[in-house]
């Protein structure tokens, strides 16, 4: 089971529009999804679409309000603003 990189739960995958793309429903983390046949004996993954310099302070605004990442743009923006007073 993979754990997600910002809420830190196992990741509860749901499907974007663009073909193996995704987000964890519970944060909003988006993922792409790699999966192969089991023929091809290869491991499935989640690899984090988040840009490295963004996965602290996406992990900070999650862990401090519980929000996720993509549903609430203005609180997310409120509260960094408060991170620069
Ligand atoms: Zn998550």
């Amino acid at each position: 089971m993979s754990k997600c990189k910002i809420c830190k739960d196992i990741i509860l995958f749901r499907w974007g529009i663009r073909h193996g793309f995704g987000e964890c429903v519970r944060c909003g983390t988006p993922y792409k999804y790699y999966h192969y046949d089991d023929e091809n004996n290869r491991e499935k993954y989640f690899e984090c679409r988040l840009k490295e310099e963004y996965v602290d302070v996406a992990q900070q605004y999650y862990q401090e309000t519980g929000k996720r990442l993509d549903a609430e743009v203005e609180g997310f923006e409120e509260w960094l603003k408060k991170k620069g007073e």
